[in-house]
């Protein structure tokens, strides 16, 4: 059954120093916390639009027994840098080149300003690990369930298994299309790699490619549709 994902209108303005996750969740207007039952952690904040979705989600999901948990929610540019810089100390000896430790990080990890757990768009449900999803897992039944009936509530997978770049497949992160499509939009059209700046490491964010080949390397069910001004000729 696919039904067309909730319209928003109109599409909120955000700007740069937002995408770029530099910004206070907690205390802007347009921030819910989210606590339980949809997460046992404190401090998980999402946008409005996006925790109302979820509970439309959540509850449908209940109904067929399935139990959907928030684990990870909207994160600043400052707890992405925390992350990271711990792994780049972590991963030191592992990778010693600069290029080489951000690779091996951006296996599963953003670089700060350009994670898309910044926009409050985005979640990790369940559990950061593929397996426990798939045939014999913890929470086969989430992803199955997931996979079939996320889309009538206006969330996608944006990391699918099967992409030609960016982070590896990871079945837990889900985002709340109807907004991050056009908040991609706006950091395609205003962000570059070399606003990727102020953390350790960050000089190897242009060699990379990072927006190219990590922001903008995800499903295309995460992206604007190119083709909707377009009439085909067949
Ligand atoms: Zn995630």
């Amino acid at each position: 059954m696919e039904s067309p994902p909730p319209k928003l209108d109109p599409t909120p303005a955000v700007d740069t120093r937002y995408l770029l996750g530099k910004f206070n969740p907690a205390s802007h207007s347009d921030f819910v916390s989210v606590g339980k039952p949809y997460s046992d952690k404190a401090g998980m904040l999402l946008r409005k639009e996006t925790f109302q979705a979820f509970e439309t989600m959540w509850k449908a999901a209940a109904k067929a027994g399935v139990v959907l948990k928030i684990i990870s929610a909207t994160r600043t540019f400052d707890q992405q840098k925390a992350i990271w810089e711990g792994k780049w100390t972590r991963f030191e000896k592992e990778a010693p080149l600069p290029k080489d430790r951000a690779l091996k990080i951006l296996e599963y990890s953003s670089m700060p300003g350009s994670s898309r757990h910044h926009w409050g768009t985005d979640i990790d449900l369940n559990d950061l690990n593929n397996p426990t999803f798939e045939k014999g897992g913890k929470y086969e039944k989430v992803y199955d369930w997931l996979r079939l009936h996320a889309r009538e509530y206006g969330f996608a997978q944006p990391y699918t298994a099967g992409r030609s770049a960016g982070y590896h497949e990871e079945k837990w992160h889900w985002s709340y299309t109807p907004l991050s499509k056009p908040f991609l939009e706006a950091y395609k059209k205003n962000l570059h790699e070399s606003d990727i700046t102020g953390f350790k490491g960050a000089e190897t964010a242009s060699e990379i490619g990072i927006v190219q080949h990590y922001v903008l390397g995800i499903n295309a069910e995460c992206q604007q549709l190119s083709t909707q001004h377009h009439k085909t000729s067949n």
